[in-house]
């Protein structure tokens, strides 16, 4: 369940299976703690942006880079925000994007954009069924169709027959290009135009390929939504409502949609690699909009994700299996030497007794630590995402670490042991004991396997067992971390400031997202995850949905982060 396949999908933060899974509304997943699902706008209050931040008229090139500027930030409606001064750290020797007319433009559009999200939403553009692969193929011609009527270059990129399936194409990979102005900085783009399987049996209240908007809520289900229909078109509705509103596009935007992420990105990371100079020549960073807010209420921007390295060790002595009344007492029993093992690569306390797994942890700095006190998380987060108190720590800053920053060793299971309910007397003759560590900086993970192995060679030596063991590494995917402080991170917190009134969280995930690492590597460019969606979403889950207001301030916060990365000083 929780194995990453070698090319683990994006969506591997979520339980990989290939089939939408019924009766488990959020809580299977891995990366996010669900948080109380108040909302911040009620019915009668309009999607307008949460503020205006009124700029100083005119900005000088010889500003004072140390002095922070003061923006007046008017509210417009929500009342627990009282006009007041908003400071914001403005090493820029530009004027701040005036956004109003976008944002007015954006607002005026809603229901245009809803309806583009609707017609997506009805394609089942599901990539584990290869007999709905045409329905794939189409969702990546409705994006062409769309991006091409706004005026941007596109090509679609086949990739072959997928490998289990021959019998079909693999879904073209959507290349975009809007602007071309060499004195603009250009942003590459990545989003997934595939979904999840979903059928109302599985236990959907609505349609999932219908979009269907509960205006009291705003909630809108269907299935892809959030993942990721919905980020996706977002680009699409920027582009479109700077046209509207006579605005020119800040950013040259390239774009990469992939139509195989629910089915572990076929052929994308080739891809990649072979346009890395091409198609992706020009990026001056990367921006990916794939995953979600840590909770409900505040933005965050992702800088981290662990990786993940998997392992198998199988004992075997028996030609078959036995019968514990005739043979238990005599045989040397694979379980018992496999439990022996198991036991000893992790106790209880979440501590990995693997010698020298700690030492690979990059240590933590006082500057690292300062950023977790303020992000909106409460250990009752946790606890209503586990359904339990059952936590190792009992603060949050603890958790979050433990969850983002340090590894982990997870017990996945026993392939050949009796699990069945019952009594049967089974002496398995051969078991296989899988797990992982979840990794994270500075482990090298050649480093980490030779550690894990020589921890495995030496129990098994202290054992003396006559058994077989075989052990070995199932998959590994690399962590990954991005420095916040670069200029595509600060311009996306400033855009965050703007569109909702609020300074982001910056937040690391536990989980993997493999494409991200094949970008910075391929591109050699900082990235940063954007998300969009909130914690609630239900991505690959029944009534996946995407909140209105995610929706509508989402696209407007994709449009307010290429203003500022348009301006955002190289430093
Ligand atoms: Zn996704």
């Amino acid at each position: 369940m929780l194995l990453l396949p070698h090319h683990a999908r994006m969506c591997s933060l979520l339980p990989i299976s290939k089939r939408s899974i019924p009766k488990a509304p959020s809580s299977h997943r891995l990366f996010l703690f669900s948080s109380c699902s108040t909302r911040v706008f009620s019915r009668s209050q309009p999607l307008l942006p949460l503020v205006n931040v009124v700029a100083p008229k005119r900005a000088s090139s010889s500003v004072n880079h140390s002095k922070a500027r003061a923006f007046r930030i008017v509210p417009h409606f929500v009342p627990q925000i009282q006009s007041r001064h908003y400071i914001v750290n403005n090493k820029s020797s530009k004027m701040a994007p005036q956004l109003d007319g976008y944002f007015k433009q954006v607002d005026e559009m809603a229901g245009s954009f809803i309806k583009r999200l609707a017609d997506a939403v009805a394609i089942p553009s599901v990539s584990a069924d290869p007999g709905l692969r045409p329905k794939v193929v189409e969702m990546g011609k409705f994006l062409e169709k769309e991006l091409k009527a706004l005026g941007a270059t596109v090509e679609l990129r086949e990739l072959g027959k997928q490998p289990d399936h021959p019998e079909v194409d693999l879904p073209p990979v959507i290349l975009g290009r809007y602007g071309n102005d060499p004195n603009k900085r250009t942003i590459l783009v990545y989003g997934h135009y595939d979904v999840q399987p979903a059928s109302k049996e599985d236990g959907w209240n609505t349609d999932p390929f219908a979009l269907s908007v509960d205006e009291e809520s705003g909630r809108m289900y269907g299935r892809g939504s959030t993942d990721d229909k919905g980020p996706v078109l977002g680009w699409i509705n920027a582009i479109e409502a700077h046209q509207k509103a006579g605005i020119e596009f800040p950013v040259n935007l390239l774009m990469c949609f992939e139509g195989m992420e629910e089915y572990g990105s076929e052929g994308l990371d080739d891809l990649i690699k072979a346009e890395a100079d091409k198609w992706f020549k020009d990026a001056d960073a990367v921006c990916i909009s794939d995953n979600y807010w840590l909770g409900t209420e505040k933005p965050c921007l992702t800088y981290g994700l662990r990786g993940c390295s998997y392992y198998k060790i199988t004992v075997s002595g028996p030609g078959a299996d036995l019968h514990s009344g005739v043979f238990g007492g005599t045989v040397t029993e694979p379980m018992t030497d496999l439990v022996s093992l198991l036991g000893t690569l992790v106790d209880n306390k979440g501590k990995i007794k693997i010698e020298g797994i700690d030492d690979l942890v990059a240590p933590l700095t006082e500057e690292e630590k300062a950023l977790f006190p303020n992000i909106a998380f409460t250990m009752d987060d946790i606890y209503e995402s586990l359904g339990s108190k059952t936590t190792i720590f009992n603060n949050k800053e603890q958790i979050l670490m433990a969850r983002w920053r340090y590894p982990s060793l997870s017990i996945h299971g026993i392939e050949g042991a009796f699990s069945g309910t019952g009594a049967k007397t089974v002496i398995p003759a051969c078991v296989s004991g899988k797990f992982s560590i979840r990794t994270v900086p500075n482990m090298e993970l050649e480093e980490v396997d030779k550690l894990v192995f020589a921890h495995i060679d030496r129990e098994w030596e202290r054992l003396g067992s006559n058994n077989t063991l075989k052990r070995e590494l199932m998959h590994a995917g690399k962590w990954w971390v991005a420095s916040p402080k670069h200029w595509n991170f600060s311009a996306a917190s400033k855009a965050v400031q703007q569109v909702f009134g609020t300074e982001p969280d910056f937040t690391r995930e536990g989980g993997s997202i493999p494409v991200t690492l094949t970008f910075e590597q391929a591109t050699k460019k900082n990235v940063l995850l954007l998300p969009m969606g909130s914690s609630t979403d239900g991505a690959h889950s029944i009534n996946e949905k995407l909140d209105k207001r995610n929706y509508i301030e989402g696209t407007k916060l994709l449009g307010a982060y290429l203003h500022y990365v348009a301006v955002e000083p190289q430093v």
